[in-house]
């Protein structure tokens, strides 16, 4: 019994060293992954749900590891937040979002996931503002998606940043609403444009009783607190059929649209296919 529990032991070791060492080659690999252009955005479309009409995109990161393929935003955005690589990736990404947004129909809007290290970098607002002057995109046309676990390890911070992306003019949604640890007392203490429950929420909620007592609810603090509410995740007819009976704002999920490559939506942009 004795060598077996080394043995275990060991096996347990060895498997670790293998996961640590997985997450140093990712974290080296990324260092260089926007210089390679081994990164690239898609984006999905956010839709009216009373109208059916397109609203703008959320870009979505995509990393193809020259090796290992497509690499998930879940695996590499972490591990990106743990060294300075995502100031650099995260930057990126807003410029090129924007830069892709900037030529697109008016009305549409671009939403961009901006993690807790860009929060909280000094530089962030002055990147921004610098990012739409140069890509002449008009700030109301731009939205920061953030989680409030990205806003609470230094709230005041936080609180000052966002304060100063909006006096630029552009909305900040919350994302994930639900799934973090106090989400009510966050949607008093931060400025929010715009509330996106989480997928989790939203799958079920044509069948599940609770589910559907938390998204009616939910939509009704948007309507209590004036704010829009996008529903993520919706893939079916009846999720989104719920969600329109329950004047729900806007949606988002595989029903409409896949995060792709924006060429494959350039004919919604201009208008000649309905979604
Ligand atoms: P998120 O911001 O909550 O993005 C929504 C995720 O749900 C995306 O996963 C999207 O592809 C997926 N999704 C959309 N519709 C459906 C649906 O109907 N069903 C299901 N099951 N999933 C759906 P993705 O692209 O793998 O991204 C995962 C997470 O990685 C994102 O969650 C976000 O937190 C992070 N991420 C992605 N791109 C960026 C980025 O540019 N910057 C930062 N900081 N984070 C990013
Ligand atoms: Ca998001
Ligand atoms: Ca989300
Ligand atoms: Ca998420």
């Amino acid at each position: 019994a004795k060598s077996e529990g080394r043995g275990t032991y060991r096996f347990f070791e060895a498997r670790m060293g293998v996961e640590v060492r997985e997450r140093r080659l990712l974290e080296h690999d990324l260092r260089h992954a926007v210089a390679r252009g081994e990164m690239h955005l898609v984006y999905q479309p956010q839709t009216d749900v009373g109208s059916g009409a397109v609203i703008g995109f959320e870009a979505l990161l995509r990393w193809k590891h020259p090796e290992r393929g497509f690499v998930s935003p879940a695996v590499f955005i972490p591990i990106a937040e743990e060294s300075d690589a995502i100031l650099r990736i995260g930057e990126w990404v807003l410029r090129e979002a924007c830069r892709e947004a900037a030529t697109w129909p008016h009305p549409l809007s671009i939403a961009v996931n901006v993690s807790a290290v860009q929060i909280h970098s000094p530089h962030f607002v002055g990147l921004v503002h610098e990012v739409l002057l140069k890509t002449g995109l008009a700030a109301h046309r731009l939205e920061v998606e953030v989680t409030e676990t990205a806003l609470i390890s230094d709230p005041n911070r936080a609180l000052l940043t966002l304060r100063q992306l909006k006096s630029l003019g552009l909305r900040i949604a919350m994302d994930d609403f639900g799934t973090g640890y106090s989400s009510l007392s966050n949607l008093r203490s931060f400025p929010f444009d715009k509330i996106k429950i989480d997928g989790s929420f939203v799958r079920s909620v044509d069948s599940n009783e609770q589910t559907a007592a938390i998204v009616r609810s939910v939509l009704g603090l948007g309507r209590g607190l004036g704010l829009p509410v996008l529903a993520e995740g919706v893939e079916t007819e009846a999720e989104f059929g719920f969600l329109a009976a329950e004047q729900c704002h806007a949606a988002q999920g595989y029903l409409m649209g896949r995060p792709s490559p924006i060429g494959q939506f350039s004919q919604h942009t201009h208008g000649t296919v309905p979604v």
